[in-house]
């Protein structure tokens, strides 16, 4: 796509940016019509007309829904809030490195709290695309780990270790939700919440859905792991013994749990599991488009990203 100058490089500059509903409009039909060419979501005609006082277009066929705007088929289509707040919020989203709540939205674009908390929900739904299995190729291998989030967050490792020892297989207690997470080296990261237990036949088949079989996978040594090497090659540390065996580690997910975890050290530690699957996704988000090759993407660029995303389009990035 295109980068436009105009277009801001900061929150502050979104903020004044989208507040102009033709900067805003001007931004969602190019995301969405690149050539330029609006086409009629019902018929696919591409001479509509476009209605000045109503921001829609108007289709030249007569059928139901004639009048369509740059939010059809998107998931702010049904909603009242105009493109020029929504696209603020992706940008919070999509850029603010410790998450974002629902009262620093509902202050920045002046909508109430209630509104803001259903625009998180929705972005956050958005932002959860697929996408492909990771790993598969003969460079990229995949470290697999889970790690309990919210309670005491400073506990962790300690409570890691202890499981690690003895575990049977029931310590997701302690009110803790239990994250599981698989990050290709050098490459991209995907999570799923599990709940507040760790069932083998879960974590495998989360596994075997988001893992490209035959990938060399590297796990610590928890039981639940066990059976893996059926569908791919696998690597085992001991973190008992020794934290790094040669390639053998999962020093990447380590480094993500640290990430999400000074995240959770601040505003997320008291808040309910609902809030912290959010977070999640948004770090994973976060760390998935922190840089293209060895470019850092800009948080111009990682809004285009989300943005393209949240209205479930394919997006290449400017190289
Ligand atoms: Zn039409």
């Amino acid at each position: 796509m295109e980068r436009n100058s105009k277009q801001p490089k900061t929150l502050q500059e979104a903020v004044v940016f989208f507040a102009d509903p033709n900067n805003a409009l001007a931004y969602m039909t190019e995301l969405r019509w690149p050539d330029g060419v609006v086409t009629c979501p019902t018929c696919g005609r591409k001479d509509g007309v476009f209605l000045h006082n109503q921001r829609k277009w108007q289709c030249k066929s007569t059928h139901a829904k004639r009048q369509f705007s740059a939010k059809v088929g998107t998931i702010f289509e049904d909603s009242p809030i105009p493109l020029e707040k929504w696209l603020v919020v992706v940008w919070m989203i999509s850029n603010c490195k410790n998450g974002v709540s629902s009262y620093e939205i509902a202050r920045t674009i002046g909508v109430t709290q209630k509104s803001a908390w259903f625009m998180l929900h929705r972005i956050r739904l958005g932002l959860q695309t697929s996408g492909g299995k990771l790993g598969g190729g003969p460079d990229s291998e995949v470290e697999i780990d889970e790690t309990y989030i919210g309670g005491k967050a400073r506990n962790m490792h300690r409570s890691k270790r202890e499981r690690l020892s003895r575990d049977g297989g029931m310590q997701g207690g302690h009110g803790k939700t239990v994250v599981i997470g698989m990050v290709e080296r050098e490459g991209k990261i995907k999570t799923a919440v599990l709940g507040h237990k760790r069932e083998k036949k879960t974590m495998h088949q989360i596994i075997e859905g988001n893992v490209m079989p035959g990938t060399w996978i590297h796990t610590d040594e928890f039981s639940n792991y066990d059976g893996l090497s059926n569908n791919f090659t696998h690597f085992v540390v001991n973190h008992l013994e020794h934290y790094v065996q040669g390639n053998v580690h999962t020093n990447t997910i380590e480094n993500f749990w640290s990430l999400l975890k000074r995240g959770l050290g601040g505003t997320y530690v008291a808040v309910e599991p609902f809030h912290l699957f959010r977070y999640v996704d948004e770090q994973g988000f976060l760390f998935n488009t922190r840089k293209d090759g060895t470019r850092k993407i800009s948080d111009s660029e990682r809004f285009d990203i989300a943005m393209s995303q949240v209205i479930g389009k394919r997006l290449t990035l400017p190289n």
